[in-house]
């Protein structure tokens, strides 16, 4: 048996094009010669899979026979991209891969081209979640990731006459051969219905009994670790109704009600909501909340009573990590299990739960901040109620004490919003019940304590802390960016794959000339295959000898894609004139990227905005020798893996005190950008690290924003500088809307009849003159540009993943490693691999 395993198992290519064959034979019943290529990359995904599985298998046992604790990593987004490199990188075997399909007539490429992106996020919390995933089983951290299994990820994103449509993401379509459904790892959870009180051995239990249930079935993706050592695991749930047909339905003869209902139940994991920092109070969406916090809760407490500890012992055994406050509701439901279902009282409960709970909050804006209305929650969750009643209860009386006489902070740090109707928010609930709050860069975790919740501060000012965001190298520069990063090796070696202070060894490297001539070689290529990329996915050409100046992200005001518009306006208006401001100017190429919520005016428009300012730009033979300007469709992690390592100029310009951390930022500097922007999120730590003098900062700090507050005057602002206004006259005479009379009136109300809330003019001449400078430098000094650029590389060792993962195990969930032991046999053929 070992010895077949071994075989079938091997990694040499021959090994894996006879298992490629096999699986095309076996599981697509096809041979080498009649094959489509879906097929191909199904089969291929199948022969990587057997490989990983059981090394999967070890390392749950492993993690049990030690009896480590875990992290369970709740989360409603998992933004992960593609699995196929990722995963044929991380087990080591590459270089026989390739070497095994050309022998068949195939190239690896095009097979893992065809694969989807899973694209279960909006932005950058689902990818941070993706990221941390990664530096987990890496640095062999027992953990899970719990999601929901969506059947439709984040919307395809087309632009039609500039405008974004929206198309659904069928990724499932061809299947999923990363995942396993666990038909035997099911639970059920319930709605609705109502509570009641029984009294049982002298004491009163409260009953919920729900009106509605639904099933919620486990599917498992391997996360796989480099070197594959540890492969932990992601678990989405699935919602499935309880019973295949309603069968009193069914046996009265309403055959079509009976399964309208089951479709009902599977509605909860159809599909995710689109919307990136703006909450919406719909009800799916709590439904689908509760849902996934009620399977995973249940899963990790049948998980640790195997263990047949006594329930204090809980929180040695497992951690559970809040993604912003989307599965805050885990609160309320541990405590309804360890009440009602365990019998604990409510002290033990209540130690327990905010022992075992850490929660991380990711943006000040007030319009993401979750508010249940009280009357929904009620009729959905009637115990979970209860018991929100029951907590806010007993913090306010221990509350009093912080705040005497001041009736009107209570009113402010209670978890109920006395509003009509009235709200239950989900931010404070989640501070409350646990024992760790923190922030994703130093700014953003100073601004959490001082200005959104100081109140919590004062009272819990142990629990607030910070946890700066990072970024896997593995992915974002190993796996993305292959030639910088053998260059790198050959430099300092490979150590910085698994300890990515080690790149600070690049530092000396930014003036050897032999690096730095074939850093720039690097840089070219990638813009070669980056244009390629985007002439095959939307028939885009682009010139990659040009300075390619990238913003890609989320469309949304706060990150103020619009001072960029502006910015190219004061360019194409200066080049008109023959203005001193663009005279030996480099040829750029602006690109845009990123998707707007479907129901959010503004950001939708300002794509329109970008695209209509193409249209007239690029058809201008004058300014069309200097400036193209381009909104490449469907930006998502794939696309993100071809342009960043393309790019020149790394756009990050949010107005200060706005972006929390930003994660786009670190992915650019590793990748060897140079970044113009402002001192927000984590643009203040990379500024640490890099030094001021290797980025382009401009503009406001949070501070003078703050101060420049309500007496801010945008018109003043734009009417006092001759550029700015000649520009801002392009847009409000409609000369980019000829034909489209009056489309942008809402942007150009927002900037001056509603007060530019996010500062345009009061950054845009600043941003202006920092935009020039980074211009004159690439034009007049590519030693002194690809100088900073290394540096920037060289400086990035602090915004891994992994050492932000440390800081996680260490300070919040005092999680330890925990090595897999290796048996003979099939690790054996693979340690070998990875030695060669
Ligand atoms: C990294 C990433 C983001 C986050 O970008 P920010 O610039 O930090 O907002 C969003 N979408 C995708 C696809 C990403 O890879």
């Amino acid at each position: 048996m070992k010895d077949e395993l071994k075989t079938r198992f091997g990694h040499t290519a021959k090994d894996l094009a006879q298992d490629f064959a096999e699986q095309l034979k076996y599981s697509q019943d096809a041979d080498i010669y009649h094959t489509t290529a879906e097929g191909r990359y199904t089969a291929l995904a199948l022969a990587i899979r057997d490989r990983i599985v059981h090394q999967w298998n070890l390392s749950r046992k492993t993690q049990r026979k030690e009896n480590a604790k875990r992290i369970n990593y709740l989360s409603l987004e998992f933004l992960m991209g593609r699995a196929m490199t990722n995963n044929v990188i991380n087990l080591g075997v590459e270089d026989q891969l390739k070497e095994a399909l050309s022998s068949l007539g195939y190239t690896y490429e095009e097979l893992a081209d065809m694969e989807p992106d899973a694209g279960l996020g909006n932005g950058g919390l689902g990818r941070l979640a993706a990221c941390f995933l990664d530096s987990l089983a890496t640095l062999e951290y027992p953990a899970y990731g719990y999601g929901i299994r969506y059947n439709y990820g984040i919307f395809r994103q087309q632009i039609k006459n500039g405008w974004q449509v929206e198309q659904p993401d069928n990724w499932l379509r061809n299947g999923n051969p990363w995942e396993l459904k666990r038909p035997d790892v099911v639970y059920t959870v319930q709605f609705g219905g109502e509570v009641k009180m029984i009294r049982e051995k002298g004491k009163d239990n409260f009953k919920w009994i729900g009106s509605e249930q639904v099933n919620g079935v486990a599917y498992d993706t391997p996360i796989v670790g480099y070197g594959c050592k540890t492969v932990n695991t992601l678990r989405l749930w699935s919602a499935t109704s309880p019973e295949e047909f309603n069968f009193h339905e069914f046996n009265d003869g309403d055959y079509t009600e009976a399964v309208r209902s089951k479709i009902s139940a599977e509605n909860l994991s159809q599909v995710l909501y689109p919307n990136d920092t703006l909450y919406m109070g719909k009800e799916l969406r709590l439904k689908q909340q509760y849902f996934f916090v009620a399977c995973s809760l249940a899963d990790i407490i049948r998980s640790f009573k195997r263990r047949k500890l006594s329930w204090s012992q809980f929180p040695d055994f497992a951690a559970i990590q809040l993604n912003d406050t989307h599965p805050s509701l885990a609160i309320p439901e541990m405590m309804r299990l360890l009440l009602d279902e365990e019998g604990l009282s409510w002290d033990e409960a209540w130690d327990i739960t905010v022992a075992i709970m850490g929660y991380t909050n990711h943006t000040l804006m007030p319009e993401a901040l979750e508010k249940w209305t009280l009357p929904m929650l009620q009729s959905i969750l009637p115990r979970h109620m209860q018991i929100i009643y029951e907590i806010n209860h007993r913090f306010l009386q221990s509350a009093v004490s912080f705040f005497p006489l001041q009736p009107q902070v209570l009113g402010q740090i209670s978890i109920i919003e006395e509003s009509n109707p009235k709200q239950v928010r989900m931010a404070n609930l989640a501070i409350i019940g646990s024992h760790s709050t923190n922030g994703v860069a130093a700014l953003h975790s100073e601004l959490l304590k001082r200005s959104m919740f100081p109140q919590f501060n004062l009272i819990y000012p142990k629990r607030f802390n910070n946890k700066t965001n990072g970024i896997t190298q593995r992915r974002w520069l190993l796996d993305a960016n292959p030639r910088l990063a053998q260059k790198i090796t050959e430099a300092i070696g490979d150590g910085w794959i698994t300890d990515y202070s080690q790149i600070a060894k690049l530092a000396p490297f930014a003036t050897d000339k032999a690096f730095v001539s074939d850093f720039a070689k690097i840089k070219l290529e990638n813009k070669v295959k980056a244009a390629a990329f985007l002439k095959k996915d939307s028939g885009m050409i682009i010139d990659p000898n040009t300075l390619f100046d990238v913003q890609v992200k989320r469309i949304h005001e706060y990150k103020r894609q619009l001072l960029n518009a502006l910015n190219i306006m004061l360019i194409y208006n200066d080049i008109k004139k023959g203005g001193k401001a663009t005279e030996n100017m480099p040829p750029m190429t602006f690109l845009f990227g990123g998707k707007a919520a479907p129901g959010y005016v503004n950001a939708k428009l300002i794509i329109k905005l970008i695209n209509n300012i193409a249209k007239v730009i690029n058809g201008d033979s004058q300014a069309n020798k200097l400036l193209s300007i381009q909104f490449m469709p469907n930006y998502r992690v794939t696309m993100a893996e071809s342009i960043i390592p393309a790019t020149d100029l790394s756009e990050q310009i949010s107005t200060a005190g706005t972006e929390a951390s930003g994660t786009g930022n670190m992915k650019f500097m590793c990748n060897g950008a140079l970044t113009i922007g402002t001192m927000d999120g984590a643009n203040v730590e990379i500024a640490e690290e890099v030094g001021k003098d290797n980025m382009f900062i401009f503009g406001h700090t949070e501070e003078e924003i703050s101060q420049l507050g309500k007496s801010y005057n945008p018109f003043a602002w734009a009417m006092g500088d001759n550029e700015i206004k000649e520009a801002v006259a392009l847009l409000s005479t409609g000369y980019f809307n000829v034909n489209e009379p009056n489309i942008f009136d809402p942007l150009r109300k927002s900037l001056f009849e509603d007060g530019d809330r996010y500062f345009h003019f009061a950054d845009l001449r600043m941003y202006a003159d920092a935009h020039k400078s980074a211009r004159d430098l690439y034009r007049g000094d590519q030693n002194e540009w690809n100088r900073k650029a290394i540096l920037n590389i060289a400086s990035s060792g602090k915004f891994s993943s992994d050492r932000t993962i440390g800081e996680y195990a260490k300070d919040i969930w005092a999680l330890k490693q925990c090595p897999v032991q290796r048996d003979d046999g099939t690790e054996t053929a693979l340690q070998d691999a990875m030695k060669k």
